[in-house]
């Protein structure tokens, strides 16, 4: 079993030192080095783990500012942790150091109706954000299918997407100005809060992104949306993977663009179905959960539209949900994925790889190759109208050389990612997993830059060192541990069943 990171990257007076003195910032009980406290804070929902030296739980954004400063005075690590649903590994802090967590900074500050914005602490749950808005009729739109656990800073910070991004846009499309903490201490605002416009550079857009590696964010400007006035939401049931590929470029091509084009194929559809009992045809070779948003008088048309549009690209059946009751139950099956991949499996790596739409069918045939060539299964269950795979290769961690192998099998695909034109990452972020792949898609020269841009926030590499960037950049190797197959995959069954769609 894994132990963690056994070393620590602080000498036991100097971090003694800086306990002290941050226990005198946030108070004494949200400022701790016990052996057993710490080992919550070396998990997020990658199968990386690595110990901190000391957690911190800031209460506001100046105890954060004096927080970081601190840190950096001393030059610990600094690693920022939200609601530790990271895929990538972005909140494990594999050099040690503190790791400051935002429970108690999880407060709606503001809804500005009228100016169609709302203002939140880091710790704030994206989905609370939401039913916080439901009763002005309005909605924050990203909506990651982990919703019910991640938070508007760990988006911010991973630029998250979601099912219904594909027409309104990912996190930075939503995020109009940020308060940051940088490691000087300054606290410093970014962007825009109200206005419509900024000018200048666009810092907002930089930070949006920046995983932790820059500053830490403390209070974030969204914009809010009125609710659809409504959804139609279809299930079209085709024989595989590729006619259901082929369908989704034809359906863009009709103008008529949903708000979400997901996609599960037959094992996905297997586990979701068993764990959600919500209609999806065991029988399936693939199954498309469409959306459009509409205005009353133009529902039912756009929705027997796209239904036709599914029917004339290969579908053999499809459902419109005829009540919101029918809705959630399609949405809460997809939505609940993941955690319903326990049914197939103990255990499964999921890698996010974005290629254009129109290579979808040639990149599945390819990861379904993969599949049969190495006998690990591979279920494919993602947000198919960006182009943006989800394959989670199924494994167990209890087996010698599975986890290992499973790797092999990620580098690969994401490989191919880059080579179909597209990218090692839709959403998860590149994190700890992923930052070797990086090199698939930036040059030395790419990678030197965006260095060089880090540096100006943090000119020591204290902001969650070892993440985004390859280990032979400026960093130092890190030590992490291998998975321990006792803790199993990343989100207990049965979370995130509850989700508002
Ligand atoms: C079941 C499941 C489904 C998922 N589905 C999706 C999906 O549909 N779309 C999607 O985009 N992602 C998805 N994810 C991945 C994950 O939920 C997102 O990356 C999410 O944005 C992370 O938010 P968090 O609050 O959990 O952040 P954390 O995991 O705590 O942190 C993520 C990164 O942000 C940094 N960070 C956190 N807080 C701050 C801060 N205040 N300031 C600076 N940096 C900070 C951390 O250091 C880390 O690098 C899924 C994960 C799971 C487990």
């Amino acid at each position: 079993m894994g132990q963690g990171r056994l070393g620590t990257a602080m000498e036991t007076g100097a971090r003694d030192g800086l306990l002290r003195r941050l226990r005198e910032v946030v108070g004494e009980q949200y400022a701790f080095a016990d052996p057993y406290e710490i080992r919550l804070y070396q998990y997020d929902a990658s199968p990386e783990t690595a110990l901190p030296d000391i957690v911190v739980i800031p209460g506001s954004a100046p105890e954060v500012a004096d927080v970081v400063r601190l840190c950096a005075q001393a030059g610990a690590p600094i690693t920022a942790r939200s609601g530790a649903s990271s895929l990538a590994g972005g909140t494990v802090p594999v050099h040690g150091g503190v790791v400051i967590t935002f429970p108690r900074m999880d407060r709606i500050l503001e809804i500005d109706v009228d100016n169609l914005r709302a203002v939140v602490e880091p710790g704030v749950v994206n989905l609370a954000l939401s039913h916080a808005l439901k009763p002005y009729g309005y909605y924050y739109v990203p909506d990651p299918s982990s919703q019910g656990a991640c938070t508007i800073g760990g988006n911010v910070a991973t630029n998250a997407g979601g099912p219904h991004t594909l027409i309104y846009g990912v996190t930075v499309n939503h995020v109009t100005g940020l308060e940051v903490a940088l490691p000087s201490g300054d606290l410093v605002q970014v962007g825009s809060q109200k206005a419509a416009e900024t000018t200048g550079y666009d810092l907002t857009g930089l930070l949006v992104g920046s995983e932790g590696t820059m500053a830490i964010v403390t209070k974030i400007w969204v914009r809010i949306q009125p609710l659809p006035p409504v959804q139609k939401t279809l299930m079209a049931v085709y024989p595989d993977v590729e006619s259901a590929s082929n369908a989704v470029s034809a359906i863009v091509r009709t103008g008529i663009l949903p708000a979400a084009i997901e996609m599960m194929d037959k094992l996905s559809i297997q586990a979701i179905e068993a764990a959600s009992h919500a209609g999806y045809p065991l029988d399936a070779g693939a199954v498309l959960l469409l959306e459009v948003d509409a205005i009353p008088e133009l529902a039912e048309e756009l929705g027997q539209r796209m239904a036709q549009v599914c029917r004339e690209n290969g579908a053999t059946e499809v459902r419109i949900a005829k009540n919101d009751a029918e809705r959630q139950a399609l949405w809460k099956g997809r939505k609940g994925a993941f955690s319903a991949m326990g049914r197939l499996s103990p255990d499964f790596y999921v890698m996010d790889g974005v290629v254009p739409r129109t290579k979808l069918p040639e990149t599945l045939a390819k990861i379904d190759a993969i599949s049969v060539r190495t006998g690990y299964k591979i279920c494919n269950v993602f947000h198919a109208g960006d182009g943006n795979l989800h394959p989670l290769v199924l494994f167990d961690a209890f087996k010698a050389g599975q986890y290992e192998a499973v790797l092999t099998i990620g580098d690969e695909i994401l490989k191919l990612c880059a080579d179909a034109g597209g990218s090692v990452t839709g959403e998860h972020g590149i994190g700890l997993e992923k930052r070797e792949n990086i090199r698939y898609i930036f040059s030395d020269d790419d990678l030197e830059v965006m260095q060089r841009v880090r540096q100006v926030f943090d000119p020591h590499g204290l902001m969650n060192p070892g993440k985004l960037f390859p280990t032979d950049g400026l960093e130092p190797s890190p030590s992490v541990s291998a998975p321990s197959p006792a803790r199993r995959q990343p989100m207990p069954a049965g979370q995130g069943e509850d989700l508002w769609v």
